[in-house]
């Protein structure tokens, strides 16, 4: 039986054929290039392409590119209006070719094609709209003040916000192309200049908008890529004197290195971090909205989501409908690869990843965890993982408190709500959270309990461009979007006029 497959855009190939590199001053820079790094199709195994990294020693050329492009104000200097416009003409060249970058991300990360265009681009695509608006939107205060000297003085006193400057953005493999694009918008809007350092795994459509916004207007060295290595040319960046803020995306182990590095420099900085979300199934919930919610929330993209839902409290007189529902679907759910469209499961982004998720699941098995379904990689040439669903947990157990970042459901019961809480807020991250329930009131005296920076309520895992998103304790500092994100990209100054 032949897999079924889309049709590969002549577009995709042709990209896929050129040369990549560090892209700075609006061009790919084939001279700076210290080694052949070979990208991977997840599905296959096979090699897709390959990229030249850089060594730490050429960043501070991409950095100068940006601090020169800043200092110079091409960007900076443009009127509001005239930012906001080029950037709202290149939010419609990724969406005139939002299917060759929807093509290149399954290629490159596996995911699912119904996924790389809905959310990778789609979403993407709303976000960078709603994002362009803020350019022309950016205010400041005016304030009373009470300044006794000198006597018979008046006081005009009012805060301005002004582009942060240089902007170091540093994202992970899971959405290369949305998580880049959530740094880059607010930056430019902002009038900021930006270095976007992708994964090692995932640099191809990044590296194919920084194009796209030079044809839209975006003058050279407003947006630049550096490709290299997390621990040498990302760390480079980060320590560089030259940038002014570091917005990191990533694990949480990494996020706290990077962090410590942009202190030393008193570089401004952002961390969105891992996550390891629980559902609260509360006893009058309705179980199949749950279980939809459980495997919406918990296996798109693999699980390889930061806010994807991994921990699931049920109340006990539910548990034993929601583990069967829930392992029925799992079990039945298709594996493939991305680009096969009837495919619900897709590879993870790397065989270590693949290794790293399988490693969990050993532990899990090792400390008693009931597999209801799944657990092993298949009998199939790419990363994949089976979707799997653990019951039978402790709070303490592996499964239940560390990221595993894969497609693992972990179900546990509770009796009382009181307990449920308590095993919802026991553990370190603090991304998001969601409730279930048809009971407004408890819904509602249980939102200010959640220790986490987003609780939804019936669903699990819609973000906006309009909500601020990030996390409390170890899943990062700072947030995301809205107002947020224009805060994050800009420097607060107070005058003060005698008159
Ligand atoms: P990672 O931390 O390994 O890498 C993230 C980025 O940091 C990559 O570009 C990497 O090359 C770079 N990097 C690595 N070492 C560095 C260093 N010393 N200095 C500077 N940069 C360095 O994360 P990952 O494996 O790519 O992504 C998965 C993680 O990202 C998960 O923990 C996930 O929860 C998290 N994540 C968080 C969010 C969020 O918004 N909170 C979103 C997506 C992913």
């Amino acid at each position: 039986m032949n897999t079924p497959t889309i049709e590969r855009l002549a577009s995709v190939d042709a990209f896929l054929a050129q040369r990549h590199g560090t892209f700075i001053d609006g061009n790919t820079a084939t001279r700076l290039s210290s080694s052949t790094h070979e990208l991977r199709n997840p599905a296959t195994a096979q090699v897709l392409c390959s990229v030249q990294l850089v060594d730490s020693i050429h960043v501070d050329s991409v950095v100068r590119s940006a601090h020169a492009a800043f200092k110079s104000g091409i960007w900076s200097g443009l009127t509001p209006s005239e930012r906001e416009r080029i950037l709202l003409r290149f939010a419609d060249l990724v969406e005139a070719h939002g299917e060759e970058l929807a093509q290149l991300e399954t290629l490159n990360q596996g995911k699912s094609i119904h996924i790389a265009r809905a959310i990778e681009v789609g979403a993407t695509v709303n976000y960078m709209r709603y994002m362009a608006g803020w350019a022309t939107k950016i205010e400041g205060q005016t304030l009373d003040v009470s300044i006794p000297m000198p006597a018979n003085a008046r006081f005009n006193a009012y805060t301005r916000r002004e582009p942060a400057g240089v902007v170091a953005g540093i994202v992970p493999w899971n959405f290369p192309l949305m998580i880049a694009l959530w740094k880059v918008m607010p930056a430019l809007a902002c009038g900021c200049t930006i270095v976007i350092k992708p994964a090692d795994e995932t640099p191809l459509t990044v590296l194919r908008v920084a194009q796209l916004a030079i044809d839209a207007g975006v003058p050279p060295g407003v947006f630049n890529v550096l490709l290299g290595r997390g621990a040498e040319a990302g760390a480079a960046l980060v320590a560089h004197p030259l940038v002014n803020k570091v917005s990191f995306t990533g694990s949480t182990a990494v996020g706290k290195q990077v962090g410590i590095a942009a202190l030393k420099n008193m570089t401004r900085f952002t961390l969105e971090l891992g996550g390891k979300n629980p559902m609260l199934i509360l006893e009058d919930a309705d179980i199949d909205k749950a279980v939809a919610g459980a495997i919406g929330g918990g296996l798109v993209n693999q699980g390889q989501v930061c806010a994807a839902a991994s921990r699931f409290y049920v109340h006990a007189s539910r548990y034993k409908d929601f583990v069967e529902a829930l392992t029925s679907q799992v079990s039945q759910m298709t594996i493939g690869a991305g680009m096969n469209p009837d495919a619900q499961i897709n590879p993870l982004v790397s065989r270590k990843h693949q290794d790293s998720v399988l490693k969990l699941l050993s532990a899990a098995k090792a400390e008693g965890a009931q597999f209801c379904t799944g657990g092993k990689a298949p009998d199939l040439p790419g990363y994949f993982v089976e979707p799997t669903v653990l019951a039978n947990l402790d709070q303490g157990m592996t499964a239940v408190q560390e990221e595993i970042f894969g497609p693992v459901l972990s179900v546990l019961s509770y009796e009382n709500l009181d307990d449920a809480v308590s095993m919802v807020n026991d553990n370190k991250y603090g991304l998001t959270a969601s409730i279930w329930t048809n009971d407004l009131g408890k819904a509602m005296h249980l939102i200010p309990q959640i220790e986490a920076g987003t609780v939804w309520v019936n669903n699990h895992v819609p973000v906006d461009p309009n909500l601020p998103f990030g996390g409390y304790k170890q899943s990062g500092m700072g947030r995301e979007f809205g107002r947020s994100a224009i805060e994050g990209f800009t420097e607060l100054k107070s005058v003060c006029i005698t008159y």
